[in-house]
């Protein structure tokens, strides 16, 4: 017997007027994705909009072989799933650190603008 999964979709409301470069899109949209899906696998995320209160029109993307492009009346590319493997990436590797750990910098200097020193140490 084959499950179907139940299939939704996620709008992130925005309220200021600057719109996020493709990258950050990407970013940020496919976070909601792996997130919503990690926690819940029994669903699946067919369609990401964003949607900033003070532009005309939301920017939507639909599930189309495995990767999200552009829907609607927002004509643009497509999210970049790349974008969230990196991230992903990265907070793995954060994680190995913080389990391991890791030899702090002794640049000061540098740590004033980390936003990981609540978790480095003292
Ligand atoms: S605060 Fe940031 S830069 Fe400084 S030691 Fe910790 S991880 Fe490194």
């Amino acid at each position: 017997m084959r499950f179907l999964k139940k299939l939704y979709e996620i709008i992130d409301y925005k309220t200021g007027k600057s719109e996020p470069g493709p990258d950050a899109r990407s970013k940020q949209l496919l976070l909601y994705a792996r997130g919503i899906e990690h926690v819940y696998p029994q669903y699946k995320v067919k369609r990401l909009t964003l949607e900033q209160l003070g532009l005309p029109n939301p920017r939507t993307f639909e599930l189309i072989d495995g990767k999200f492009e552009s829907a609607g009346s927002s004509r643009m590319e497509g999210l970049d799933g790349k974008a969230v493997e990196d991230m992903i990436k990265i907070a793995k590797s954060i994680a190995h650190d913080y389990e391991h750990g890791f030899e702090r910098t002794k640049d000061e200097k540098v740590c004033g603008e980390c936003g990981y020193g609540l978790y480095c140490g003292d």
